[in-house]
């Protein structure tokens, strides 16, 4: 059966070594308040390879083995589906999800040995799970234990990232259009935040209508939705969402809605419910030019240290132009001066997980960026009020925009380029008339 799933696994397969196997283990559900289950949500390397979202299930790749795709799922029960919805079963997983052989959970320690036996390396990431590692080690010590009777023992074990996390990093057709759609529902959210935002509003109600925008397009937050009012868009990870908004201060919202496992991550930063100030405008304006200036950068051949230095280039005359630095522009970057006001890097990879997989360096030097690559671009200045010499007028100003830019051969697109941080576009949506 032909899907974006299997074209997938054949590529795995294509990049696995001659009589090697790939082992990818799911998480359970979790449980809190002793009895209430969380929204399951699948492991990203099992969404890739299989597109199954049930809990507790085990992938196995064998190249060129008979059957080469096994999986271990939870088998119809009638009476615990009552309890925690359907399952798919181990009769219908093989024809449902184009895989060869299906068994029960339970079975996956009596089944393993037989079929690692044989093989020569397997690919599999140790020390995410110490349950699911002792079983895999006991099947291990079972093989080699009984070499005499003609049994073999893989010889070689290696962290599944050297190969299923740089498939990952090249999007795919499947993985674009998922992106896509991620994006344009995140697009829609950050709209009618802006319209939404005013004055005497709570950060909380910002952060249900976008959440809720996510979920009537059947998403969820691909992470915690950041609406940090005023003061609090200086604090990088702030969630709690607590507070009432202020008119005229600035609102920081970092939110991105998760669509078939894929995530956006999109900040933008406005006024609540009016104009921008002088000063905010000025800082504004910079963090604009700078992230604009490192989007142009973007093509194959560059690499995310070189925009990240551009940032710090240009973030740090920033600085100096604002006034919240003095001195050598150089020797500012060289003691890492600007760090007070620009702690953090300018991208991550993009994906099923919002800071995804892949390497960000090759034989210890930055990696050079390829084709449908997807990452952030997301420079930022923030002037914590604790900040005693800094001009009084920037004291409590953060901002931070964020976009998602997919490389494409010859340059790139801008994937979030739909939702509005022009200074004119922002005051149009924010400003109430009066
Ligand atoms: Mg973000
Ligand atoms: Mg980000």
């Amino acid at each position: 059966m032909h899907s974006p799933f299997s074209d997938r696994r054949k590529r795995v397969l294509a990049r696995m070594p001659p009589n090697s196997a790939m082992l990818v283990g799911g998480r359970t559900v979790t449980r809190s308040h002793s009895d209430v289950d969380h929204r399951f949500r699948q492991e990203s390397d099992l969404i890739y390879l299989t597109g199954f979202h049930e809990p507790d299930v085990i992938f196995l790749l064998r190249k060129g083995g008979d059957p080469e795709t096994v999986l271990f799922l939870r088998d119809k029960d009638p009476e615990r589906e009552t309890w925690t919805g359907r399952r798919l079963g181990v009769a219908a997983a093989p024809e449902q999800l184009g895989i060869q052989r299906a068994y029960p959970i339970e079975e996956f320690a009596q089944e393993l040995p037989a079929l690692l036996d044989g093989i020569d390396e397997l690919f599999y990431a140790f020390g995410q799970d110490s349950g699911f590692d002792s079983r895999v080690l006991g099947a291990l010590h079972e093989l080699q234990i009984s070499e005499r009777r003609g049994r073999r023992a893989p010889t070689r074990i290696t962290d599944i990232r050297t190969l299923l996390h740089e498939e990952r990093l090249i999007k795919d057709a499947e993985a674009l259009r998922a992106l896509r759609e991620a994006v344009s529902v995140t697009c829609e959210a950050h709209i009618r935040a802006m319209k939404a935002a005013h004055g005497g509003m709570g950060e909380w109600e910002v952060e249900s209508l976008i959440d809720a925008t996510f979920r009537q397009a059947k998403g969820f937050p691909g992470y915690g939705t950041i609406v940090g009012g005023g003061v609090n868009a200086t604090i990088l990870h702030y969630v709690d969402n607590q507070n009432l908004l202020v008119e005229g201060a600035l609102l920081l919202i970092d939110a991105g809605c998760e669509i078939d496992g894929f995530t956006a991550d999109v900040t933008r930063t406005f006024p609540v419910g009016t104009k921008f100030t002088a000063s905010q405008k000025r800082i504004y304006e910079w963090v604009l030019t700078v992230e604009k200036e490192c989007i142009a950068m973007t093509r194959p051949g560059i690499t995310i240290e070189d925009i990240h230095q551009h940032a710090v280039l240009r973030i740090t005359e920033a600085l100096l132009d604002l006034g919240l630095l003095q001195g050598q522009r150089d020797e500012l970057i060289q003691s890492g001066a600007y760090k007070k006001f620009y702690m953090h890097r300018t991208s991550h990879w993009l994906g099923l997980d919002v800071h995804d997989v892949g390497r960000y360096t090759v034989l210890g030097k930055p990696r050079p960026l390829e084709a449908n690559m997807v990452f952030t671009i997301e420079p930022g200045i923030y002037v914590a009020p604790t900040q005693e010499d800094a001009p009084e007028e920037f004291k409590g100003i953060g901002i931070r925009i964020e976009d998602d830019i997919l490389v494409t051969a010859t340059g790139h697109e801008v994937l979030t380029k739909k939702i509005p941080k022009e200074t004119a576009e922002l005051e149009a949506l924010t400003a109430r008339s009066s």
